[in-house]
């Protein structure tokens, strides 16, 4: 089920960032951040009666600049009309109705998108000020009173935002079929991959069940399986702004990554990793996919001994969070080792999906124990009693131990690694969840 997008847009200081951090509440605190990741605060996940979407704030994507805030304001907006399920126009009750506010209206009644107006600061929200009629100016109908800061009108704001969603529907649910997503800069040669992987066998499926945005995936079935293609690309509309392009195609990335089984992370061989390159992987791992590293173009590179392993041991210091990810040396235009791909999604998949028996694991665990001791602190020393395999993809396993907070980050790292040496799971991140015992 594809989650839909909320996108908050609005002027500096109307209030964005505390609406934002209102309804992400304690959740962003409870993601880990990843090292090597700076963690951008723009998106997060809200649940609401029972359905799950994310909501972005454009005004993080890039800080304003005084002296183009006009400029700006457009950027989000086009933005938000490009990518979004639901828009949402926070306005602020104590400035009124001011030009720009009435430029990026215009704007988004040209837009079929669901655009729901809210005005920010009416801490009365009991008796909201006379001035708050003046909103309807904008000539986007109803508005609602909020007021961020104290959590009012959330509700019903809420109630707006999800009485606007697409229509709920299943998606076909074979589990037979993988789903990869191809996720890269514009230009890395995403499509040229799919194009080229795809071949003849491309059957082009549309309809993403859940969304509004026109999403084209494509389904291959061949010897070697059944895979979906998820769309990352997106219809190619023309932006009059080149870097919204970028902007339009990370919001995009983050959406095919959710969806995915496995993600192909695509890197630029003449450039190397770039920050967006971190930040995709990054939420690749965070959402604990399996994920594949193919570095593209390598036809344009000079290659000397020793080329492919320096090269590798770079994108290793850069995506030091992703070491289990296999990297590959591609290049779509010429079709080099393109056949190793298909090979390479089942197996990073299969790893994800590998389930371990109960006693084989805590025989592993027992021999990592008596080779280095669990952590202490203040005299009381962390002691591991168990460790069973709570689910797959990612593969989870719950570790049993007396005291939980004696756990040590560089410690879990060691049980981490014990298990990756007699079980593999390559491609796939590994999780550990703690349980107090005695
Ligand atoms: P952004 O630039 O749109 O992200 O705006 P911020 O979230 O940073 O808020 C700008 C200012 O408005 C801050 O000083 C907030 O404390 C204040 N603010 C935000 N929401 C409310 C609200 O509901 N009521 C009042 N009185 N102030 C608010
Ligand atoms: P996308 O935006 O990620 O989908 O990138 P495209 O597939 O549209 O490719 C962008 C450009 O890079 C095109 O001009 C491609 O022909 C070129 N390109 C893609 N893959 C390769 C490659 O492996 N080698 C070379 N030399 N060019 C490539």
């Amino acid at each position: 089920m594809a989650k839909p997008i909320v996108a908050i847009i609005g002027r500096p200081n109307v209030g964005k960032s505390t609406f934002f951090n209102y309804l992400a509440g304690k959740r962003i605190s409870i993601v880990e951040d990843t090292p090597g990741v700076t963690r951008d605060r723009i998106y997060t996940e809200v649940e609401w009666r029972g359905r799950k979407f994310t909501l972005i704030d454009t005004g993080g994507i890039e800080p304003y600049a005084q002296d183009k805030i006009m400029l700006e304001m457009r950027n989000q907006a086009e933005i938000a009309i490009e990518t979004a399920d639901v828009i949402v126009f926070l306005v602020d009750l104590k400035d009124g109705v001011t030009p720009s506010d009435k430029e990026v209206a215009s704007m988004l009644r040209k837009t079929k998108k669901p655009v729901i107006l809210a005005v920010n600061k009416v801490d009365n929200i009991g008796e909201p000020p006379a001035e708050i009629y003046e909103f309807y100016n904008l000539g986007l109908g109803e508005f609602i009173a909020v007021s961020s800061i104290h959590g009012l009108g959330m509700g019903d704001l809420l109630d707006e935002i999800h009485k606007n969603f697409p229509e709920e529907k299943e998606e076909e649910a074979d589990d037979d079929v993988i789903k990869v997503a191809i996720v890269g800069k514009p230009n890395v040669g995403k499509s040229s991959l799919l194009n080229k992987i795809t071949g003849e066998n491309r059957v082009i499926v549309s309809d993403v069940p859940g969304t509004t945005r026109d999403a084209i995936d494509v389904h291959v079935e061949n010897e070697k399986g059944k895979f979906t293609f998820i769309d990352t690309a997106g219809i190619r509309r023309k932006s009059k702004i080149r870097e919204n392009i970028e902007k339009y195609s990370v919001i995009r990335s983050w959406t095919a990554v959710e969806r995915s089984d496995v993600c192909v992370i695509m890197i630029d061989a003449q450039e190397g990793v770039a920050e967006q390159d971190t930040k995709i992987a990054g939420f690749a791992h965070e959402q604990g996919k399996a994920s594949i590293i193919v570095v593209n173009k390598w036809d344009l590179i000079e290659k000397e001994t020793g080329t492919l392993e320096e090269y590798t041991e770079k994108i290793r210091n850069k995506l030091s969070f992703m070491t289990y990810a296999p990297v590959l040396f591609i290049s779509a235009k010429t079709g080099l080792r393109i056949n190793k791909l298909y090979d390479l999604i089942e197996y990073v998949h299969s790893q994800a999906s590998v389930r371990i028996a109960t006693g084989v694991l805590n025989d592993v665990l027992n021999e990592a124990i008596a080779m280095v001791q669990p952590p202490s602190d203040k005299g009381r020393r962390l002691k591991v009693y168990y460790i069973t395999q709570s689910s797959v993809k990612p593969p989870t396993f719950i570790l049993f131990v007396n005291r939980a907070e004696l756990m040590h980050y560089s410690y879990e790292r060691y049980l981490e690694n014990q298990l990756r040496k007699s079980f593999g799971f390559e491609g796939t991140p590994i999780r550990f969840k703690l349980k107090q015992k005695g």
